[in-house]
């Protein structure tokens, strides 16, 4: 079982805490179109907000990462697919490296910080 699968549980209360909930009305209501579109000059209405830096077991409790809009980014249903769906085998596309972060196979660290 893969580590995002294992952690799904736990996760999900996260997503259904007030405090996650707040945050996400608070950023929608602050970028109300998705970011990813609005770059290549389209006008979709944001529907998910997605977590830049990906959420594990260690940083899902923490409001730097899990709540920070720094961190965050408005997208419309379809390019939160298409993020979802390009990094989606976690177990197969992700490993750990020697300290326990989770780094993608094509050599990206989660949320961009390379390696
Ligand atoms: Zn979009
Ligand atoms: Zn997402």
């Amino acid at each position: 079982m893969s580590f995002y699968k294992q952690n799904r549980k736990e996760q999900n209360r996260f997503y259904d805490s007030k405090k996650w909930k707040r945050c996400r009305e608070v950023y929608l209501s602050e970028h109300p179109l998705c970011e990813r579109c609005l770059k290549a000059g389209r006008a979709s209405t944001a529907e998910h907000v997605h977590h830049k830096i990906e959420l594990t077991e260690e940083n899902y409790k923490d409001p730097m990462i899990a709540l920070n809009p720094e961190h965050l980014e408005a997208l419309c249903f379809d390019c939160h697919q298409k993020e979802h769906h390009e990094g989606d085998e976690v177990g197969k596309d992700y490993y750990f490296d020697a300290n326990g972060n989770l780094c993608s196979v094509l050599g990206l660290g989660i949320g961009g910080q390379k390696p």
